[in-house]
């Protein structure tokens, strides 16, 4: 076998078998086969598609590339989410509480955030002393201690999805199903997860523009999860407005609290109780499809402060600091903050939530490259939703700003941002795919 003949039949449109796809993945991730084979591998893939079944190899091929954690011993079910990337996207830090509140332990490992898409562990590290970075024997003995833990990645899960997604992010390739679904399931699958609720966002501040699109590939990705013998929920949400209303990483963390003690965005909320509610009925916790058993459990959680005592506790555990979060003020806070008030009335007819993730990016919120510094105190706050009716006059958007030039160019792309009709506003999900659907 050799990867000339592997690159040259998927040229050709032909179907790899399981042991080529092991082979080049295993050779790619010992370095035995070159980046650019493997780049022009990537783009063959791009170009001319896999079978769900290649798509499955190729998953299993990169989950198995490093260590697949096994937390079995310490959680009866390991249930996990996985959001595909968007603007004011805090979900993970009030679904992880909740679930926990609500007797399932969660360990999960998230990302950073890369352009104009947030990452939770910036949000995280907003608060002094939050140690994202946990050992393999802190991450598990304070799963075993605490039943909850949010850090960055600690064993060397799918390091072939590590090199191929460098790869493709530098060869034009990123935007491929096969390629997607495989890098995401792989992770979720070394790390461990029987149960995993895909959160597919659609729409102009997501990888998948169109509903047609984040469908397919959220059936491709619970059809890798029934061939791995995984039980996978996919829904996809919309991502042309942000979610919530805040945008940049403590004043996003500063959304997720208020949520936390019973006070968030409606859309939030909503967005979060259905995340959870997928989570907890994959680890036998609610009966129905629709969840109506669990929501009301799930909003009196949030009512109650059991869910909000579960994230104190998180913090806590991590070493963070807890005078910051019960009051919020303590966290970074931006020097300049200018409230702009609406140019003209009328309905709202787009937000749009690339151009507010990139205004929030050019602020320092996010990373123009891997690795560079975020100002955690930075961002956008809106103060409406798609469809609402706004006065002229009225205050639009708040922008949390470093200097007063990067305030005023803030101001002029997210005013841009703002477009106007007399439009109903957009939903909040537009599907739901459960494993066994086709
Ligand atoms: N998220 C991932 O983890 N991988 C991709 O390829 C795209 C989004």
């Amino acid at each position: 076998m050799d990867a000339v003949t592997i690159i040259a039949k998927k040229r050709d449109g032909q179907e790899l078998s399981p042991e080529e796809i092991r082979f080049f993945i295993r050779g790619y991730t010992q370095g035995d086969i070159p980046d650019y084979q493997a780049a022009a591998w990537c783009m063959a893939v791009y170009l001319n598609g896999m079978s769900r079944r290649e798509i499955t190899d190729l998953t299993l091929a990169m989950a198995e590339s490093g260590e697949v954690l096994d937390l079995s011993g310490i959680i009866g079910y390991v249930v996990d989410k996985h959001s595909s990337g968007g603007v004011g996207d805090k979900t993970t830090l009030v679904v992880l509480p909740l679930v926990v509140a609500c007797g399932v332990p969660v360990a999960k490992m998230s990302g950073r955030g890369l352009s104009f898409s947030g990452g939770t562990l910036d949000k995280l590290e907003s608060i002094s002393g939050y140690r994202a970075e946990l050992s393999r024997e802190e991450f598990f003995a304070q799963l075993r201690q605490h039943g909850i833990v949010l850090c960055g990645q600690t064993a060397d899960l799918a390091p072939a999805d590590g090199k191929l997604y460098a790869l493709r992010d530098v060869t034009g390739t990123v935007p491929s199903k096969p390629l997607i679904a495989s890098s995401i399931m792989s992770k979720k699958i070394a790390a461990g997860a029987q149960g995993i609720v895909l959160d597919v966002k659609c729409g102009v501040g997501a990888f998948m523009p169109t509903l047609e699109d984040a469908r397919e590939l959220a059936q491709i990705m619970v059809d890798i999860g029934s061939r791995a013998g995984r039980q996978v929920t996919a829904l996809i949400s919309d991502m042309n407005q942000p979610l919530g209303f805040a945008v940049g990483n403590a004043l996003e963390l500063r959304e997720a609290i208020e949520t936390l003690r019973g006070e968030g965005p409606e859309d939030f909320i909503e967005h979060c109780v259905v995340v959870a509610g997928h989570m907890l009925r994959l680890a036998g916790k609610a009966k129905t499809d629709d969840l109506s058993d669990i929501r009301p459990v799930l909003h009196e959680k949030l009512r109650n402060g059991e869910a909000w005592e579960v994230f104190k506790r998180l913090v806590k555990a991590q070493g963070g600091d807890l005078t910051q979060v019960e009051d919020p003020r303590k966290l970074p806070t931006a020097p300049l903050i200018v409230t702009v008030p609406a140019p003209r009335s009328g309905y709202l007819e787009g937000i749009n939530a690339r151009e507010i993730g990139m205004a929030a990016l050019y602020l320092g919120a996010g990373r123009l490259k891997k690795g560079d510094p975020v100002d955690h105190a930075v961002g956008i706050v809106v103060h409406h939703k798609v469809g609402q009716y706004v006065e002229s006059g009225e205050p639009l958007f708040t922008v949390h700003a470093r200097t007063e030039e990067a305030a005023q160019k803030a101001t002029r792309q997210v005013l841009a941002a703002h477009t106007w009709s007399e439009r109903p506003g957009l939903p909040l999900f537009y599907d739901v795919i459960l494993s066994g659907s086709s």
